[in-house]
């Protein structure tokens, strides 16, 4: 079978590995003679998974003692609005940085709950680069503070994060956890909906210090509240198990590959050949972010001229190249380099690349 090479923005590639894993494990999960999806959550089986799952996290990540790993639904959009649920209480303010299109969204559904302030925002400069972080002081006694740590439709990504002091720092690390190693200890919370760089859509990772749960109130529905599914291990109701499944195959498939930072050196160098060819191309291609804020995980560009964009798309899809059009906020191309796109197949992009603008620059 002759795979696309896929850049999609997500749901996302994965790894060949481990949709054969899957493919092998279909019908019979572990000699239960069942498949993963027949099980109960409430069995020896998944409750080892779920565990599992968890422990993998904390182990790539190294996530230090103190904190709690949950396995949720309703993607990173209900975050959106979870946090400012459980956090944005008894009259408190929080302050959101603004760096594009979903930094956006959980703006806009904290705003529904309750009182924020923007603390610091690249809105002037449509986007192009993450706003600037460090330095900004943070008003004592805010709620929280939220950002996006890799803005998934303009291309941007923060190199380093804000230090909010006592402030609780929130991370919405949907398209790039995973991918770069970072200090887990400076977080609060951490949530990343899996289908970019963990696995399929319908799991949600949470990573959150056990001290905020002590805080967030009762009259909360508990569907929503963060502390009950940390009381009930994420098995409040029924999980998304073949996420949560699909989840462990691919942190096991991490893990044997160099890990996170295995995947980091490797993200350097896929993303070097994509910027390459357009750094190289004397103008043909643009890239749409400026070279400091640069997503390693999208490469937002753009051709010349509108016909020739167009034409390069055709002839992407006839070469096999998939995900390259640009997401209708952003406009113009888009190529996905997450961990699961191989170096090889960002070497054939980069390649083609430098052949189209040979034929047709
Ligand atoms: C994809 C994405 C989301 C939305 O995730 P859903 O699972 O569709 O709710 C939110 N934030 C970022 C940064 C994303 O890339």
């Amino acid at each position: 079978m002759n795979k696309p090479y896929n850049f999609n923005a997500g749901p996302a590639g994965l790894p060949l590995e481990v949709l054969l894993q899957a493919r092998d494990e279909l019908l019979d999960f572990r000699g239960t003679g069942l498949s993963v999806t027949e099980i109960s959550h409430r069995s020896k089986q998944y409750e080892e998974i779920n565990f599992e799952t968890q422990q993998l996290l904390q182990e790539l990540l190294d996530v230090p003692s103190g904190y709690e790993v949950l396995f949720l639904q309703g993607g990173a959009s209900t975050q959106f609005a979870m946090v400012p649920i459980n956090f944005l209480t008894d009259g408190r303010v929080a302050g959101y940085i603004h760096s594009g299109t979903w930094s956006g969204k959980a703006i806009a559904e904290a705003g529904k709950v309750g009182k924020i302030v923007i603390a610091a925002s690249s809105e002037a400069d449509r986007y192009k680069k993450v706003p600037e972080v460090q330095g900004v002081s943070f008003r004592s006694g805010m709620a929280y503070v939220h950002l996006t740590s890799n803005e998934t439709i303009a291309g941007i990504q923060y190199r380093d994060f804000p230090d909010t002091g006592d402030i609780p720092l929130i991370a919405d690390m949907s398209s790039d956890i995973l991918s770069r190693t970072f200090e887990v200890s400076n977080f609060a919370l951490i949530y990343a909906g899996a289908q970019k760089n963990m696995g399929p859509s319908g799991v949600t990772v949470i990573i959150i210090r056990r001290d905020l749960l002590d805080g967030i109130p009762d009259n909360i529905p508990d569907i929503l509240n963060y502390r009950i599914h940390a009381k009930n291990r994420s098995l409040f109701h029924t999980p998304p198990v073949f996420s949560v499944y699909m989840v462990n195959l691919v942190l096991k498939w991490i893990r044997n590959n160099g890990g996170v930072e295995g995947m980091e050196r490797r993200n350097r160098l896929k993303a070097d050949l994509v910027y390459g060819a357009i750094d190289d191309s004397g103008g043909f291609f643009g890239g749409l972010a400026d070279r400091n804020s640069r997503s390693m995980m999208n490469v937002t560009f753009r051709v010349y001229n509108d016909e020739q964009e167009k034409l390069f798309l055709r002839q992407a899809e006839l070469n096999g190249f998939v995900g390259l059009k640009g997401h209708r906020d952003a406009g113009h191309l888009r190529a996905s380099l997450y961990n699961a796109v191989t170096y090889e197949q960002c070497k054939a992009l980069a390649d083609f690349m430098r052949h189209f603008q040979q034929s047709f620059g």
